[in-house]
């Protein structure tokens, strides 16, 4: 088992597996973005032998992102030798959904377990404005064709924006209604690359929480409030799904968080809003035998942090979230 200083068993491990992606949501990456060469970025069989390394340390939860973790070539076939990989008992993916009308059934045959799809609106100016020029029905598509998949049960992120979708929140909470899906709202948070904006534009999940309450009514705790991973559950009176709410930014959950990040390019990162990083793509490629790379995640493990410095001023600038994986 990973434990950390503060006595937190880390179990839970975030790949991004490309920091490329088939669309530029504005607060997430610049337009004119530039991606890492390929040979920069971690190779399947460098995947695998991290997934395998992670495994024996306990780590049984699985998520694959990005960037778009569905526009990596081969992806299927990673997915297959991850699922099958000794210790790993759950395996999902977080995805924009764009390619999912063709690719679900072939992911979930593969052994991928659910998705999470991200869907900030249901509009389709704004949905083009929010991701420069995706359209809002490949994604529709995408998660209709995941369902069928069983790629259940589905839960859609959305970052709600000042100024470009704060009112659409309450069509999504719709959604519930009639679809056993969770719909989540993730507190938009700063990281390089879209900086202004996600500084300027952050809408918090208190003020998500009353929009939606002033057009829908009072939305009712699930799960006496208690957080359920990452969000705080609540639930329409009648409806069929929950909402949730990912408040990281104003009430992190650093007490109940068990996960790790491995970024696009092999390092391990141990706190979202944190910059400290572990390089481990480098010792693999310089012939680094496994005792010894399981030292140096053992170690970084230990010191994973606790608390964001937000509040101080201190935002993680060494990286846009695509390359980290969210
Ligand atoms: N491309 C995939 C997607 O969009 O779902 C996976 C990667 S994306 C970085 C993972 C999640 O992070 C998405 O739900 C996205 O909306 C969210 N995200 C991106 N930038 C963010 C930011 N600055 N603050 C909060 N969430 C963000
Ligand atoms: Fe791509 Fe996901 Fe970032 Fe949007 S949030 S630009 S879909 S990686």
């Amino acid at each position: 088992m990973a434990l950390d200083r503060f006595g937190r068993s880390i179990h839970y491990l975030r790949i991004s597996l490309t920091d490329h992606c088939n669309l530029r949501c504005v607060y997430c990456m610049p337009e004119e973005m530039t991606f890492r060469p390929n040979k920069e970025l971690m190779q399947d069989d460098e995947v695998l032998l991290f997934v395998r390394l992670f495994a024996q340390l306990g780590f049984d939860k699985i998520r694959l992102t990005g960037g778009e973790p569905t526009v990596r070539v081969n992806v299927v076939e990673l997915v297959r030798s991850i699922a099958s990989t000794p210790g790993v008992r759950s395996l999902t993916m977080t995805t924009n959904g764009v390619l999912l009308s063709r690719m679900a059934h072939p992911l979930a045959e593969a052994g991928l377990q659910r998705v999470n799809i991200s869907i900030d609106t249901l509009n389709p100016e704004k949905f083009r404005r929010l991701t420069r020029w995706g359209s809002v029905e490949d994604v529709w598509d995408g998660i209709h064709a995941a369902e069928d998949a069983g790629l259940t049960p589905l839960k859609l992120n959305s970052v709600i924006v000042g100024g470009y979708n704060e009112s659409d929140a309450v069509d999504l909470v719709r959604l519930t209604l009639d679809h056993p899906w969770q719909v989540r709202f993730i507190e938009m948070m700063p990281f390089a690359g879209a900086t202004d904006l996600q500084l300027k534009r952050v809408v918090t999940a208190r003020d998500i929480m009353a929009c939606i309450e002033s057009s829908l009514g009072a939305l009712q705790p699930v799960n006496g409030g208690n957080l359920d991973g990452e969000a705080r559950l609540y639930r329409l009176p009648g409806a069929q799904g929950d909402v949730g709410f990912i408040s990281s930014v104003t009430k992190p959950f650093c007490a109940t968080c068990t996960r790790a990040r491995l970024t696009a390019d092999g390092r391990l990162r141990l706190c979202l809003l944190r910059e400290g990083e572990v390089d481990l793509l480098t010792p693999l490629r310089a012939g680094a035998s496994i005792a010894e790379l399981r030292q140096i995640l053992l170690d970084g493990i230990w010191d994973k942090p606790w608390g964001h410095g937000l509040a101080e001023g201190l935002i993680p600038l060494n990286r846009v979230m695509s390359e980290i994986g969210g």
